[in-house]
């Protein structure tokens, strides 16, 4: 056996503060990073080409930071199932090394890949916790029990002592010219680009690729729009949130990392209102580990709702209005530019999201399972865990204690894009319309017409009370179903 440790990246495209990978140093003076470019991922249905364009990026620019340490980034693209205990047979490593992760399908592949590494006399280290700052077993309710509300988890999670960044990744040895032959036998390629694989994507990216412009992003983010964002963070003309989501989901940048600037933050803060502010952003952080929990704890929630209300909900199936949706054509001006938005840039503010979420689900009746397959094609920062967790919180099919929340299009334009620059920036088409009609969204039909803008595809009144009546004739079935 070498002393060769392979350290496998998958949600962690990073060499800073990476709990796994240093750990791997720790076992060793030589380690090798990998990334298995899996087909069973890449050929899915719901892959954002944004998404793949990001994570290609990064993974360039986690090569060149192997390089800088003295060691290297190796490139499968295979089922990982089979290419990883082989790459590491093939180069004779003593262990593979990596971040444990919620996803379903990836805690079925890595326990298959445990038990060849097993069978293989490979030693594996798994279970480092790098994308949230606490496992889900720290996290648990007096009785023991998963969190199932996200109040109580904060005050639980927000209470514990959080770790520290881990030391960066520096001084290793790579692979030898002998070593790099038999990587290359075993499967190891060039990188490929986006394109190469088949996704193709010209509509620029919120985030730079790679950990240099995810740590600058947190910076200039920290030093300034935190200590704003309780204010600003729910309008979507202004520039009020981090746009950390995709850094966040491929751990382009480090969880602890992103912790410790909010501390320090908090640290320099000279008001009460900054502090809120900030404890605000915090408690986003907590969200999102929220749902990961969630989806660790219950991974049925990938499936379908998790309230029994909406397992058999009677939803529309409406294939024009679902495109019209997709396309942002409902007529309804705030919905459309949030939806051209993510279309054309792969990112969408979370008050849009939320808009829209409620608009196919409460306003066209259309089940939120494909709204949340669209986003994940679209969304650079598409995550299972806080894609279903946002989309169940916007059916009211999800944990969330209250019942029904139905956002109506015309009140959230008034409220957060009140001089309808947000609207004019993804709806040209309405430039010329007075503010007052393209946030009420009264727009007559015949300027409708002549702007080629469309009539509303339904009537927001209506489409709710219906929503509701069926709602409540599911409560009762369901009930009296239970008994
Ligand atoms: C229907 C719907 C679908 C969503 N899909 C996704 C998704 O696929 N991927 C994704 O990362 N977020 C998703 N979100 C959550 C949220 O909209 C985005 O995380 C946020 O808009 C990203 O922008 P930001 O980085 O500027 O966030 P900031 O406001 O700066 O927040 C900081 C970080 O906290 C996390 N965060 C913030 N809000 C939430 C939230 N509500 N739930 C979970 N994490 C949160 C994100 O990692 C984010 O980067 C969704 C929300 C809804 C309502």
């Amino acid at each position: 056996m070498s002393d060769l440790v392979l350290f496998w990246h998958r949600r962690d495209l990073r060499i800073a503060d990476n709990l796994g990978l240093a750990a791997a140093r720790g076992r060793s003076s030589k380690v090798v990073g990998v990334f298995c470019l899996d087909p069973n991922i890449l050929e899915r249905d719901d892959v954002a080409p944004a998404r793949v364009t990001y994570m290609i990026g990064s993974l360039q620019a986690l090569q060149q930071r192997y390089r800088e340490a003295g060691s290297e980034l190796l490139i499968l693209h295979d089922n990982p199932v089979q290419a990883i205990p082989n790459l590491a047979q093939a180069l004779n490593a003593k262990a593979v090394f990596w971040n444990w992760d919620v996803e379903p399908y990836s805690q079925i592949r890595d326990r298959t890949i445990i038990d060849t590494l097993k069978t293989k006399g490979i030693e594996f280290l798994t279970h480092n916790w790098d994308q949230i700052l606490h496992s889900p077993e720290e996290i648990r309710s007096g009785s023991n029990t998963p969190y199932t509300v996200y109040s109580p988890f904060w005050k639980n999670w927000s209470s514990k002592p959080k770790a520290k960044p881990v030391e960066t990744l520096q001084n290793v040895e790579g692979l030898t010219d002998t070593e790099q032959e038999i990587a290359q036998k075993a499967g190891v390629k060039p990188l490929p680009t986006a394109k190469d694989l088949g996704f193709f994507w010209d509509g620029g990216l919120v985030i730079a690729p790679g950990e240099a412009a995810a740590q600058a992003k947190l910076e200039e983010f920290t030093a300034k729009a935190i200590t704003e964002y309780q204010q600003q963070r729910n309008f979507p003309a202004v520039d009020g949130t981090s746009q950390l989501s995709a850094a966040l989901k491929f751990g382009v940048i480090g969880i602890r990392t992103v912790w410790q600037a909010t501390l320090e933050a908090l640290e320099n803060s000279r008001s009460e209102e900054t502090t809120a502010s900030i404890r605000t952003w915090q408690q986003e952080i907590a969200w999102r580990e929220f749902y990961q929990q969630a989806m660790y704890n219950f991974p049925a929630l990938a499936d379908g709702a998790y309230r029994e209300a909406f397992k058999s909900f009677p939803w529309e199936t409406n294939e024009e209005h679902f495109q019209a949706w997709c396309e942002g054509r409902t007529g309804y001006p705030i919905v459309d530019a949030a939806m051209r938005q993510m279309n054309e840039s792969g990112w969408m503010h979370n008050r849009c999201r939320m808009i829209v979420a409620s608009f196919l689900t409460k306003d066209l009746l259309i089940n939120p399972q494909l709204g949340e397959k669209y986003f994940m094609q679209k969304l650079i920062d598409g995550d299972l865990s806080a894609n279903n967790g946002g989309w169940q919180w916007s059916a009211s099919s999800g944990m969330d204690p209250k019942p029904v929340r139905i956002f109506n299009p015309a009140s959230q334009s008034q409220k957060f894009d009140p001089d309808a620059e947000y609207i004019r920036r993804w709806l040209p088409e309405l430039r010329s319309i007075d503010t007052e009609y393209l946030v009420t969204g009264k727009i007559t039909p015949l300027e409708r017409r002549a702007v080629g803008y469309p009539q509303p595809i339904v009537d927001h009144k209506k489409q709710q009370q219906q929503f509701k009546l069926r709602y409540q004739q599911q409560k009762v079935t369901t009930i009296a179903g239970d008994r």
